[in-house]
This record gives structure tokens, sequence and C-alpha cells, in this order.
């Protein structure tokens, strides 16, 4: 049976431009190509959980705008339980504005929109979709306060609660101690702890000081190096795949909606984080967010391959 995993976090639209060049202040630039994808990081999640086998209830809010039409109609095509995502009465859709040159540097500017007012009073509304779940998947692009409530309703229905830090932020040490797993990458670690994590020393030590807030497990993605994991137990890198790497978006998010399926499965967290890592590695040879995240066969094609 699929296991339950319940999403709660952002839902955007990218509004992306290539451009021959990211305009400065005051200039136009001519030539650009357009195209929209979505995007946000509760969304990317609860798509790559749904695809690498899981049975996703995802809790968002949405604008009553078109972007959060085409948004809702994604996540039904992906089999996602919407019932928990609301259109907000007043604030438009999240969107995400992307410059992106021709020399592929970028330039990203968002408004949170409807992400902004999901509230605790959404998440008890939808309390009884975290009665049966294995594992509670959070980020931090919706308020502190309902990822909190979030993680506390997790914690007293037993679920496992997955945080992942991004974009980074100070955390209180409640929240922190409800946490079964924080999974920032290197830069969301520095942030988070002031080490700047460039091998398995600092990683370690970076790692440590989490661990000493509460969480229980700590693992750090470390991009084709895969991901370093830490418990009270022990340190351990588990490698990443070695894949032709066209575009890393979201593949921190892929790395995320796995990992919480696999832990709802059941598996020790070091299997899981290879699972992770392995379909975070496909998601990494494919352009674009959602659409980059593989399907469960893919995954398991990957790990029966490298075994
Ligand atoms: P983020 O996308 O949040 O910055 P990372 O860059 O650490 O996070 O990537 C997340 C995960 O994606 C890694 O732990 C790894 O499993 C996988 N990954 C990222 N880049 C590559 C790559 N070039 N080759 C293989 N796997 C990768």
């Amino acid at each position: 049976m699929k296991p339950h995993i319940v999403v709660v976090g952002s839902s955007n639209t990218d509004l992306i431009m290539r451009v021959p060049r990211i305009p400065r202040p005051g200039e136009t630039v001519l030539g650009g190509h357009f195209s929209t994808a979505p995007g946000g990081k509760g969304a990317n999640q609860a798509v790559a959980a749904a695809r690498a086998g899981g049975r996703v209830t995802f809790i968002a809010r949405v604008g009553r705008d078109s972007f959060g039409a085409q948004a809702l109609a994604g996540f039904r095509r992906d089999g996602l339980d919407v019932r928990h995502v609301r259109h907000d009465p007043e604030a438009p859709s999240g969107v995400a504005l992307i410059f992106v040159a021709a020399d592929g540097q970028n330039s990203i500017a968002v408004a949170g929109g409807a992400n902004a007012n999901l509230s605790v009073a959404d998440v008890q509304r939808a309390r009884r979709a975290f009665a049966n779940a294995r594992a509670v998947l959070l980020q931090l692009e919706t308020p502190l306060a309902t990822v909190d409530a979030a993680a506390a309703l997790a914690a007293r229905c037993g679920a496992r609660v997955i945080l992942n830090p991004a974009p980074a932020r100070e955390l209180p040490d409640a929240l922190l101690r409800r946490v079964s797993v924080l999974t920032p990458n290197e830069l969301e670690a520095e942030t988070l702890t002031g080490v700047k994590v460039r091998d398995a020393r600092s990683a370690k030590k970076a790692a440590r000081r989490l661990l000493e807030h509460g969480v229980e497990a700590v693992v750090i993605t470390l991009g084709a190096r895969g991901a370093w994991v830490a418990t009270a137990a022990g340190d351990k890198r588990v490698p990443g795949f070695r894949v032709r790497a066209v575009d890393t978006t979201a593949a921190g998010d892929v790395f995320n909606g796995a990992l919480a399926v696999a832990l709802g499965e059941g598996r020790s967290l070091l299997d899981a984080v290879r699972f992770a890592n392995a379909a975070a590695a496909i998601s990494v040879t494919r352009l674009g967010a959602q659409p980059s995240a593989p399907k469960r066969a893919e995954i398991e094609r990957l790990l029966r391959r490298a075994a």
C-alpha cells in the first residue's frame, strides 16, 4: 500500500523569460522568449512524492486566477488529493518572475501572494489527513506559525516530520524538537549554523550543531556528492549517482519528496537517502522543476542498475 504523505507548503507559477542579457534598472531588453512552469517548493515536493510512490495530500493556497486553476489541474493530473488546496478570496497566486540570460545567469523576484495567507486554521481544517499520515513534509515558503502548527499536529498524530529549511531562516528550538529529519543543503546548513560546509569535517560539525537543537536526524544535501546523514548514533555520507546534469532546478525538492515516501514505507534512514539521491539524480538530467520529477519505476531502474 502506498504510504500517506501530507505536504504543507507553497505553490507558485514560474514566469520565465530567456533574454540575451538581464535588463538593468531603466533598461528594456528585446528578443526574449517566454514560458510558464508550475513551481513553489511545496508543490514541487508534493508532485515528486506522488511520482515516487506516495499517496499525497497537499495543503496549500492559490489565488482565484488562471495561475491557480492551472496549478490545481496539474496537481490533479499527478493524483494529489487537493481537497485542502484553498482558493484565497483576495490574494493572487504566488508568482516567481525569472530572467535567464544567454550566459546562464539568472535573476528572480518572488511575490508570495496566497502562500503568505496559508494559516494555522488551514492546517487544523485538514487535521483528519494528518491522522493517518506516515510522514509530513514541510518547507519555509509559508508562514512559520503554519509550519509550526503542522509539525505539532504531525507529532501528536505520530507522523514523522521532515522539514526542508528552505529558504533558510532562524528556527525556534520548539519547532526543531518536533523534527524527525531536517534537510538543509550546504548553504542552508551554513545559514542555520554559521559553519561553512565544504568537507566531511565541516559537514559533521554543522550537523552536530543542528542535532544539539533537538532534531532527530540531519541530512545535508551535497549536490552531486550525495548527502551527509547524521544522527546521535553517528555520521555517514551517502554518495550521489553519477549522471549528466543539465538542470539542477528543484533537485532538492525531488530529494525531499522521495525521502518522505521512502521513510513512509518504513525504510531505514540510509536506505531512504539512497532512494532520494536516485530520484534527485534523475531529475537533474532533465529540464524544469515539476516536469523533471521521476516516476517510481524510473527510480527503481536506476537503483537496480547501480546495485
Ligand atoms: P538544492 O537543489 O536544494 O540546492 P543540492 O544541490 O544539494 O540541493 O541537491 C539535492 C540532491 O540532488 C543531492 O543530494 C543529490 O542527491 C542530487 N543532485 C544534485 N546535483 C546532482 C548532480 N549533479 N548529480 C547527481 N545528483 C545530484
